[in-house]
């Protein structure tokens, strides 16, 4: 057995394949989650498919007694820290509960972290904090900027494991910058479950497609892009799975290697570096699936950019890491995971 991994926010939809892809590539698991965007259902499931009971704690990352019993009782070599908060209108309603929850959540495990001298982190953040991108595709030295509470939490902790990193040479900080993760697990027995109306695009087309909801609204249609439609890099949640454990395949490397050198800070773009239309995607939807999606164009959604697509080069280089999953693949799973579960976990 390889080393242990502490999964923060593991019951989530990326967590959740994420723990699978961990568990087949040897690491021993434990989830650590609220359960305030998930449910022991996606647990069980996890569980069925790895054919293995699973060590799940429910627990909230700001409570830190909660936390350091789970550290005493393990020897981690790391942690992948996926639980926050993720609904960018809701940020802008609630932005104290984001930043609670994501900045102040964050603090509270960094700290409990170093109190137990586990120094390996991989941080989930997003392309978000490029903002509206200079120049594409999108490389890890672009400014950034955001404009809505979700993505200024995530940028704040960024900076805040910067400092980190200058503060002590034992931290190793890798954080990985998701573009726009969709699809689902081949077996169909996992996948995205929004709670309410999906603000995204992909789950939204999946339940206008389940017939769930009526008619999905296309915002904008004149963007400067190949069809007026904004652009996106959508990267399959498996091939993103897969870059997590990449990356920690690296912080062991770096912790075996004789230089022993430190990570510090490290940023990484997982993406597939294509960008793909919101027309591009409906129409791949339907080809794949037979399953005609209706729409309608209505205005630019407030705070959306034209185009977002990713470099991804670095994590080829460092990582040996690359997106291997089509758009084909993505439409695919996620009608699988779709249509065998409307409901979702319920
Ligand atoms: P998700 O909501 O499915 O998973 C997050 C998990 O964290 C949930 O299971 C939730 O219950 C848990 N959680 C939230 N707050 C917690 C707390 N205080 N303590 C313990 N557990 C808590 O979201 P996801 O799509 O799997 O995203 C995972 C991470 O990746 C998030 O940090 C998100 O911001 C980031 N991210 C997601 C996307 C995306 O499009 N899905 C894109 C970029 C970055
Ligand atoms: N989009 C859309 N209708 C929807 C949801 C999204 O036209 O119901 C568009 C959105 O304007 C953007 C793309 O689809 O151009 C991806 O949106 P999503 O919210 O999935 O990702 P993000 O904008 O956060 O990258």
């Amino acid at each position: 057995m390889k080393n242990k991994i502490l999964v923060t926010g593991g019951a989530g939809y990326i967590g959740t394949h994420t723990c699978i892809a961990l568990h087949q590539a040897g690491y021993d698991i434990v989830i650590y989650d609220n359960l305030s965007n998930s449910s022991r259902e996606a647990v069980n499931r996890v569980s069925t498919l790895i054919d293995q009971p699973i060590e799940f704690i429910e627990g909230d990352i700001r409570d830190s007694e909660s936390l350091r019993k789970v550290f005493a009782a393990h020897q981690f070599f790391g942690v992948i820290h996926f639980a926050g908060l993720k609904a960018v209108g809701e940020s802008v309603a609630k932005p104290l509960m984001y930043y609670n929850n994501n900045v102040s959540g964050t603090i509270s495990l960094l700290e409990v972290m170093a109190e137990y001298e586990v120094k390996n982190f991989i941080f989930s953040s997003s392309a978000t904090v490029y903002g509206d991108p200079e120049t594409l595709p999108i490389d890890e030295n672009s400014k950034r900027s955001c404009t809505n509470p979700y993505g200024q939490s995530k940028l704040v902790v960024e900076h805040i494991l910067e400092d980190l990193a200058v503060s002590d040479k034992h931290w190793n900080l890798i954080t990985l910058r998701y573009f726009n993760p969709v699809g689902a697990h081949a077996s169909g027995q996992i996948g995205e479950d929004p709670n309410d109306i999906p603000n995204n695009l992909m789950p939204y087309i999946s339940q206008v497609a389940v017939g769930k909801l009526f008619k999905l609204s296309i915002f904008g249609n004149d963007y400067p892009t190949v069809d007026g439609t904004g652009v996106r890099d959508y990267i399959h949640v498996t091939d993103l799975a897969q870059g997590h454990v990449a990356a920690l395949n690296y912080l062991e490397q770096q912790d075996s290697s004789e230089k022993n050198s430190s990570v510090g800070f490290l940023p990484i773009n997982l993406g597939t570096g294509k960008g793909s239309s919101v027309l591009e995607l409906v129409t791949a939807f339907t080809d794949v699936t037979g399953q005609n999606i209706p729409y309608q164009f209505a205005d630019r959604r407030a705070g959306d950019i034209a185009s977002c697509y990713s470099s991804a080069t670095k994590a080829k280089t460092l990582l040996g890491w690359e997106a291997k999953l089509s758009i084909t693949d993505m439409c695919a799973d996620t009608w699988h995971w779709q249509s065998t579960n409307p409901n979702g976990y319920e």
